[in-house]
């Protein structure tokens, strides 16, 4: 089997298949940044304690520096009348925490140790897709250098701009945002006590996630001129507009890890699955980060992969086109609901005219306890 990119949901997936019996090339045209000395990457993801388990079966949450992880205990949602605001607890839902979060650079760290020693792995990197052929049994990939490698099965994990999407023609429709997500990390005055805060703002919406100690990672997702303009102030007016929009919540901010930009978009595609073909992570979706769910999904679509390529029958073909639609079968729904989801709060969230129902929605939801339950259940994955 081919897996074309190795971030964190290709390199998850082909971690799950180690055991498998199956051959493996991992192709991945750029070695990540692994460097785990370094300071706090700007890339943190809050992470579901479904995520965690998926990690720990294929070894990976065990090997993080524990004291780098930092669990989520609260959440607090608010609105952008300074009154409405929606709360999520662990202790109240009976759970240890609500979420994690990890930074990028050290799970692709011990990813990349862990597959450099997979015995039925072949790592090819910088190897880079370019072409795909069909034949009867088998698929063929041509790399760019124009070399070729023949598989029963291509597992495309190669991102929101996959070329084996494309090269499988399958559709995909894109809505950008024409926002940037603005990231950062900081040193707040006060302790964060593993609270994740969120604010629906006029101009966007701003998140901050705990890190160890003191330490707090951002997530502005704001209008490009806005975000361009945000990470054009010197770092004390920085930390100044980050702490003021977030009504001092945490006190004064010292920056700690520079701003950077990433531009959102939705990107749904009308199938997962291709003859030998099958897609995982943001080559699948790719969502706003709003619900900071984007990661989480991609790691369940390589769970779920995973799981149905184990349990098919010894002498199955692991490219057959049946398994692969249980694969879409049990993916399409949660995918589309957490679609929906993002881009409705965005959309809800982006439109001047729709304050007072939403500031209601977010009263009325944190006045029903059974709806919050819901909503932790399926944060939970
Ligand atoms: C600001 C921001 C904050 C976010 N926060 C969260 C969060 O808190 N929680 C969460 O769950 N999600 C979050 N997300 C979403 C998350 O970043 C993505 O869903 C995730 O990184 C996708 O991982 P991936 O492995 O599918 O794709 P990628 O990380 O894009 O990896 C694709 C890999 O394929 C390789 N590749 C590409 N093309 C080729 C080719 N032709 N040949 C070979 N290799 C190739 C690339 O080099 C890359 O290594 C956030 C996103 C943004 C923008």
């Amino acid at each position: 089997m081919i897996i074309a990119g190795a971030g964190l949901v290709g390199s998850s997936f082909a971690l799950a298949l180690r055991s498998s019996g199956l051959r493996l090339a991992l192709v991945e045209s750029h070695a990540p940044a692994c460097d785990d000395q370094a300071g706090y990457d700007d890339r943190i993801y809050a992470l579901s304690p479904g995520t965690a388990s998926f990690l720990d079966g294929s070894g990976v949450w065990q090997r993080l520096d524990s004291a780098r992880i930092t669990p989520i205990t609260e959440m607090q949602v608010y609105g952008d009348d300074g009154a409405s605001r929606l709360d999520f607890s662990a202790y109240d839902c009976g759970l240890p925490e609500l979420a994690f979060t990890a930074e990028n650079r050290l799970l692709q760290h011990v990813m990349w140790q862990q597959l450099g020693a997979q015995q039925n792995l072949t790592l090819i990197c910088p190897g880079e897709c370019e072409a795909i052929e069909w034949a009867a049994e088998y698929i063929s990939l041509r790399l760019k250098d124009g070399s070729h490698l023949d598989a029963k099965l291509l597992v495309g994990a190669d991102g929101g701009d996959s070329r084996v999407r494309e090269q499988a023609g399958i559709d995909a429709s894109q809505h950008p945002y024409q926002q940037l997500a603005v990231v950062a990390n900081f040193e707040a005055e006060k302790p964060h006590r593993n609270i994740a805060y969120q604010w629906f703002r006029k101009d966007g919406v701003l998140a901050y996630l705990p890190l160890p100690d003191k330490h707090i990672s951002i997530v502005w997702s704001t209008s490009v001129d806005h975000a361009q303009s945000l990470l054009a102030l010197a770092p004390e007016q920085f930390c100044s507009e980050v702490a003021q929009a977030g009504g001092h919540a945490l006190g004064d901010l010292r920056l700690i890890t520079p701003g950077a930009a990433f531009p959102l978009k939705l990107l749904r595609v009308d199938r997962l699955v291709n003859p030998r073909i099958a897609l995982i992570g943001d080559a699948a979706h790719v969502m706003h980060p709003l619900a900071g769910q984007g990661v989480n999904l991609g790691f369940q679509d390589a769970r779920v992969l995973a799981k149905t390529l184990l349990n098919r029958g010894v002498q199955a073909d692991c490219g057959d086109f049946r398994l692969l639609r249980r694969y879409e079968r049990a993916r399409k729904e949660d995918i589309l609901a957490m679609q929906l989801t993002t881009h409705g709060l965005q959309r809800l969230f982006s439109n001047p005219w729709l304050s007072g129902l939403r500031n209601f929605g977010l009263r009325l939801t944190n006045s029903l306890p059974q709806i919050k339950g819901f909503l932790v259940q399926r944060a939970l994955n």
